[in-house]
């Protein structure tokens, strides 16, 4: 959740003015998913003190009252002691600013269940295979239960098509001769364990090699390292990082950090695909120099497509979405509320803290060590290596949608990027359990652990 000091550095301000509104909301609506992290620039060009200090500076003053801490200047010694393990030679000190951190794939369950509370209905493997058209104006849609392969259609006032990099795929439903509006770019990351960055800060590498910045971040538990900006000619479901790409970050990392990271010591690796938007006639353009903004399409047919953005600036787009959708609707104009309104599981930041693996439930935590507390075999690991309990799978299974063990593994949990192998090790419990709460068959396991299996393989090591 970040206002973005690479925007800065590329003179957007008025995205990044956007995004340090965005990640000040964020952080007072959803204390228990969003937390400051302090990120410390290395300095070891005598003019980086004056350059990023007063940048950061910028920075903080861009975000006003919603700044989450001043940023200042550290010594060689102040730096050392908060990175131990930051490469020393020429070291001469450090930038400390401060970001905020979260975890995507627990925000968006939350938004989900904020969604539900305030009467929505969420349905998950559910596919979109077309749209229904009244008169030429799109008026449902037609979609599919992938788990039992039914049909169904629905009927719609507004169809809006947020579905990221698979935006075109919706529009040329719509539209066979819809030009295309999204431009995948691929960032990897890789994950280590722990002991490769000491210290509660982040680190942030102003320039690699290509012109970008890199990350070394502490995350739950273990050390997240990325990422890269690979323009993609397709949109892929399941991406995979690129050989080129590992070596990117293992070469750029190892500039930075006193003990070099290898590929054996790599836990996980993984790749998503942003959904840009498109610049119209410029095919050739490095997507690291696409503007992250977001843009509302609607086309003669009427459908609503959120192209483009970022993660920290969902709210806003989805304010400037449905913002359209009620003007084609003819739907009363209400103010929007989000910018106010606490999300699923609010817990004040003041209050006790939880362990990391808990703390993501906010004001459910009670619940969840009640139901410890009713079956202790509910309080076993997973996994040695990973730090959640088996109760995960329960919550996941009753309270958040979940249906598969990637569901568990991946987005309620986040065990297949933290640790792929632990996470393919706990699949077979973790089907069992599940399955006793969905009630699913023996053959439902087995089918289920070979295909996390299978999907997981792509998650490890290179050489594995
Ligand atoms: C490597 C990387 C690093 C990033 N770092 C940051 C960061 O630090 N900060 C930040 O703010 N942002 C960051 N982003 C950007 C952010 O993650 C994306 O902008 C955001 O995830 C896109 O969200 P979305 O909802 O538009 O698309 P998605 O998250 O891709 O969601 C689209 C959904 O639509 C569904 N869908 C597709 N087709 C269909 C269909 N036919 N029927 C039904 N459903 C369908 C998909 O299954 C998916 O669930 C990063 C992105 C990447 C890849």
């Amino acid at each position: 959740m970040h206002g973005g000091v690479r925007y800065l550095e590329q003179g957007d301000i008025p995205l990044v003015l956007e995004a340090l509104r965005e990640r000040g909301l964020m952080h007072r609506n959803a204390p228990h998913l969003v937390h400051h992290l302090s990120f410390i620039v290395p300095r070891y060009q005598w003019w980086e003190g004056p350059f990023f200090g007063i940048g950061l500076k910028v920075y903080d003053a861009l975000a006003g009252k919603l700044n989450l801490a001043p940023s200042h200047l550290l010594s060689r010694e102040e730096t050392m002691a908060r990175i131990p393990n930051i490469e020393a030679e020429h070291l001469l000190g450090g930038v400390e600013y401060f970001d905020g951190q979260f975890d995507d794939a627990r925000l968006a369950i939350t938004l989900a269940r904020t969604a539900v509370h305030h009467g929505a209905c969420a349905l998950n493997h559910s596919r979109v295979t077309g749209l229904a058209k009244t008169d030429g104006l799109v008026s449902g849609v037609h979609f599919t239960d992938v788990e039992t392969g039914t049909d169904y259609q629905v009927k719609a006032r507004v169809v809006v098509n947020a579905t990221g990099i698979f935006s075109d795929e919706i529009r040329l439903m719509d539209d066979a001769k819809a030009q295309r509006a999204v431009q995948p770019s691929q960032g990897v990351h890789l994950v280590f364990d722990r002991s490769f960055l000491q210290g509660d800060s982040a680190v942030m590498v102003p320039h690699t090699d290509d012109g970008r910045v890199l990350f070394v971040i502490p995350w739950h538990g273990k050390v997240l390292v990325g990422t890269t900006d690979t323009p993609m000619d397709h949109a892929d479901l399941e991406p995979r990082a690129m050989k080129e790409e590992i070596g990117f970050i293992l070469r750029n990392a190892a500039r930075y950090l006193a003990r070099d990271p290898e590929e054996k010591d790599i836990l996980a690796v993984f790749a998503g695909q942003r959904p840009l938007v498109r610049p119209p006639g410029k095919d050739g353009t490095a997507t690291k120099a696409i503007s992250r903004n977001h843009e509302v399409l609607v086309s003669d047919g009427g459908l609503v497509t959120i192209v483009g953005g970022k993660w920290t600036t969902y709210r806003q787009m989805a304010e400037d979405t449905l913002d359209k959708a009620i003007t084609l609707a003819g739907l009363e104009d209400r103010a929007c509320v989000t910018e106010n309104l606490q999300l699923h599981g609010w817990r004040s930041p003041n209050a006790e803290p939880l362990p990391d693996w808990l703390a993501v439930y906010g004001s459910e935590a009670a619940d969840v060590l009640a139901l410890v507390q009713e079956d202790a075999s509910l309080g076993e690991f997973l996994h040695p290596r990973l730090p959640y309990q088996m109760v995960a799978v329960v919550q996941a299974a009753r309270q958040e949608q979940a249906r598969t063990v990637e569901d568990v593994l991946s987005r309620r949990t986040r065990a297949l990027l933290l640790d792929a192998r632990a996470a393919i090790e706990s699949a077979p419990k973790v089907a069992v359990l599940l399955a006793k709460e969905l009630g699913r068959d023996k053959a439902w396991v087995e089918a289920q652990v070979a295909e996390f299996t299978e999907l997981a393989k792509g998650y490890l090591q290179p050489e594995s």
